[in-house]
């Protein structure tokens, strides 16, 4: 026979017993618990949007200019981190000032490195480098800051330009240990573009722009061609950022033909589409192009 419980833990017992067994059953709900919705991606939602009610339009838009331009093939211009110093140099100033930029980083900070050959292809508007090397990317980050002002003098902007380049070049360098951004060509697409705008001053387009041209990766630099032919045609809402135009159109074109999208639609800005007169009598794309006609399909 087992020993009693003292007195004081038997009653215990006792009052938990009857109201487990008879008290009243916690009310348990048969309806079913409200799922919280997800806000819906604005770019997958535009691309649904415009897959609905204007079917087509982006291969039909891409086609139409590579007939007027001609096929757009990808080629490599230049090293990645002479891509990123060249473009952080057209911020804000003409192709052809940023050219006159580089070409004086090469001259005053040369290195020993091989010749590069820059073909940058329609959608350029300066008139490409001369064949050089490379600047010494050391004896750019280290110069004295003045110095540097005046050497990019003639890209414009140089007072800001100069220390953004070499901030630039000292967060490579610390992060990488040489100025070398291959390593780029192993990250996914995004990651690659997360890594360059973690650099201060360096936004969505510049990363985009390294990112297309030197690994051939699906990513739209949006400049203010691509936003303005794009708006007008109604590729992309016209309420859209920048920014946003990024990511939209990351839902929009298929990722082979991403490149030649962006360098038809930038030199279709320059030639037929221009910010001021736009020619849309000779567009080869007018007959779906919500500016000449709002209701298009
Ligand atoms: S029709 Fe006019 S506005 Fe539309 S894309 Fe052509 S040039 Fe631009």
């Amino acid at each position: 026979m087992s020993p009693r419980k003292p007195n004081a833990e038997r009653a215990a017992t006792a009052a938990e017993r009857p109201a487990a067994k008879t008290g009243p059953k916690p009310a348990v709900s048969t309806r079913p618990r409200p799922t919280r919705r997800r806000a819906p991606d604005p770019a997958k939602h535009w691309a649904s949007y415009l897959r609905r009610y204007r079917p087509g339009l982006v291969p039909y838009v891409l086609d139409a200019l590579e007939a007027r331009y001609g096929e757009q093939r990808w080629e490599r211009r230049l090293d990645p981190v002479s891509e990123l110093v060249l473009t952080i140099l057209t911020q804000n100033t003409a192709d052809v000032n940023a050219e006159k930029a580089f070409e004086a980083l090469r001259a005053a900070y040369p290195s020993d490195r091989a010749p590069e050959e820059h073909h940058p292809g329609i959608g350029w508007g300066g008139e490409g480098l001369s064949t050089a090397p490379p600047p010494d990317w050391s004896l750019v980050e280290h110069a004295p800051l003045p110095e540097l002002v005046d050497v990019i003098r003639p890209g414009g902007l140089a007072p800001q330009k100069a220390p953004r380049i070499q901030a630039t070049l000292a967060k490579i360098r610390e992060e990488r240990g040489s100025y070398d951004l291959e390593f780029l060509a192993d990250l996914p697409v995004l990651a690659a573009r997360d890594w360059l705008t973690s650099i201060d001053g360096i936004g969505k387009k510049t990363a985009s722009i390294v990112l297309a041209f030197c690994f051939g990766m699906p990513v739209m630099a949006v400049d203010r061609h691509v936003e303005r032919v794009s708006k007008r045609i109604g590729l992309i809402p016209e309420k859209a950022t920048a920014d946003q135009a990024h990511d939209l159109f990351l839902e929009l074109v298929e990722g082979e033909r991403m490149y030649a999208a962006h360098v038809l639609l930038i030199h279709h800005g320059r030639a037929i589409c221009r910010a001021q007169s736009p020619a849309h009598d000779i567009c080869p794309v007018r007959d779906r192009c919500r500016m000449v006609n709002p209701k298009s399909r």
